[in-house]
């Protein structure tokens, strides 16, 4: 039998609750427990993966081919959990599922309400979970409230008062403001947050608090009588620039062996947390910086490339140094040259992406780092733009294009596959989740796979038209990586270059700060050496 952890968010939205989520699971296996953790997302949409990345941040893309939120990035990062689709549930995949079932006629033509047809089955996704693992984190997202997430509260409700007292803890993570001109740090959205709690049935145990400024004392006490808690469970969640400094923080103020307490689970007096602190150390002291120019069209959102941030910091780790961002509209690159704006990079990523907006940019950005000698690496988008400069600029196929960019182009080197020629719906139609890839000897990414098989994440609709293939491997360019039945070009690069990779599929969704994506420390490396 597992036991339930149950996370919520109150007063304010991006709070930090999944990075909150993700540690506690850190620390849950620091004390030698499996878990797992879910997300319960609020929203109608049934799954994240046709929501624009400026309204929704980055689209996480787990091992099994599912679009999920991005917080499932955070889980796998911290923890050894592998989500599926069964990790992220959205309000729209719950109706989705009673109305299905309403219509095969289950329900044996009972009114099908909220309490108990929704609750129920938003239960069964939780306890589903629980099979396998020795604690389910569930984190509720949205904020403690909102007319959205109720549903979703009165299921963890129900869910404690079924199991035993012990088996279910509900945590609440929480803003405590500074108010700069009073000189003081306030309590009282804390005390309503838990309030409004309380009035639907949860009672939180432990107080997740995030702040500006350390609380004091009196704080604490003041919070804890508030709000019905123990002061030693009133744990501050202050702001740092390193997230992966946050389950040492929690490490420090007993926030594990409260929850093992409560939990009534064994605890481990030396929890393995040694290589947190390694992490931190290397980041908070090493003297060596590369910077990276990020050339997208999502610069402007801080999460929209999330994994690629995460992912290139991993990539310093592995190469104790720290890395900087400069992040370039690709859109800019286009209006002002990439000349000036690339001038101080010691390397360039060009990511993902969708719609032709920007992507002459990203033509340009690549077309600059293969002469210039930069070290340059291209995910997903950034292959197909470094397969377009490549025909157009080395081969002389002035008209190359992608046909998602101009459908009736005469020189099409990346394209649909036939059998998607007859798509009529966005949702659910891309290439999306693990595929083989074979590597080729001798290459930059059998130098840094050290292997001949991999398996890395696919999220995209267009591919390399191998029609073209001979054409471009005669003037240069290298197909490094190809799926098993020689079909799709899944890495390509140049030769006589120090580090010029681009891969269709995104390395950096299986990067972690303990093993950085093999692509992605290569390329930090290639970049340390041209500073
Ligand atoms: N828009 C391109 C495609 O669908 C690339 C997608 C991506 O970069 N994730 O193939």
């Amino acid at each position: 039998m597992s036991k339930f952890i149950f996370i919520t968010g109150g007063v304010v939205s991006s709070l930090g609750k999944g990075i909150a989520s993700a540690s506690i699971g850190a620390l849950m296996e620091s004390h030698g427990y499996k878990i797992t953790i879910l997300k319960l997302d609020p929203y109608i949409n049934v799954d994240p993966g046709t929501m624009s990345p400026f309204q929704h941040g980055e689209v996480y893309v787990t091992e099994d081919g599912t679009e999920t939120d991005l917080d499932l990035g955070h889980y796998e990062r911290f923890t050894n959990t592998k989500t599926t689709k069964s990790n992220n549930t959205t309000s729209g995949q719950i109706y989705n599922s009673v109305i299905q079932k309403e219509r095969e006629g289950k329900y044996l033509g009972k009114t099908i309400q909220v309490v108990p047809h929704i609750t129920d089955e938003i239960k069964s996704k939780i306890t589903d979970l629980s099979k396998d693992v020795d604690i389910v984190i569930c984190e509720i997202g949205g904020t403690v409230g909102d007319i959205e997430s109720l549903p979703f509260l009165e299921s963890i409700r129900q869910l404690h008062l079924q199991h035993n007292t012990k088996d279910t803890l509900f945590i609440h993570l929480t803003l405590v403001p500074y108010i700069k001109a009073a000189e003081e740090t306030k309590t009282k959205p804390t005390q309503h947050s838990v309030a409004s709690l309380r009035q639907i049935g949860i009672l939180p145990r432990i107080l997740l608090c995030r702040t500006e400024k350390p609380l004091s004392d009196d704080i604490k006490e003041k919070i804890a009588l508030f709000c019905n808690i123990k002061k030693e469970a009133v744990i501050e969640a202050i702001d740092t620039d390193l997230i992966y400094e946050i389950p040492l923080i929690f490490h420090k103020q007993g926030l594990d062996k409260i929850i093992l307490e409560f939990l009534d689970m064994k605890i481990k007096t030396n929890p393995g947390l040694s290589r947190w602190g390694n992490i931190v150390k290397i980041l908070r002291t090493t003297e060596k910086d590369v910077k990276i120019g990020v050339v997208g069209k999502y610069i402007k959102l801080q999460d929209s490339y999330k994994s690629i941030y995460e992912a290139l910091t991993h990539g310093g780790i592995a190469n104790k140094c720290r890395v900087k961002f400069i992040k370039i509209d690709s859109e800019t690159i286009e209006k002002e040259g990439p000349e000036k704006l690339l001038k101080d990079v010691n390397g360039v990523i060009v990511p993902g992406g969708f719609g032709i907006r920007g992507v002459e940019g990203m033509i340009e950005t690549i077309r600059y780092c293969r002469e210039k000698q930069i070290p340059f690496l291209g995910i997903c988008l950034g292959l197909q733009c470094t397969i377009i400069e490549f025909a157009r600029h080395v081969c002389g196929l002035e008209k190359a294009h992608s046909t998602e960019f101009q459908p009736e182009c005469p020189q099409p080197v990346v394209c649909l596959l036939d059998e998607q020629k007859m798509m009529t719906k966005l949702g659910g139609t891309m290439r999306l989740g693990s595929y083989p890839c074979k590597i080729a000897k001798g290459t930059f990414s059998f130098k840094a796979y050290g292997k001949e098989l991999i398996h890395e994440r696919h999220r995209h609709r267009w591919e390399f038209n191998v029609a073209y293939f001979e054409e471009l491997e005669k003037k240069g360019m290298v197909f490094a990586g190809l799926s098993p039945d020689r079909k799709l070009v899944e890495i390509v690069e140049l030769k006589n270059h120090p580090f010029f990779v681009a891969t269709q599929f995104h390395p950096e969704f299986k990067s972690k700060p303990f093993a950085s994506a093999p692509l992605f420390s290569y390329f930090i490396k290639a970049c340390l050496n041209n500073r």
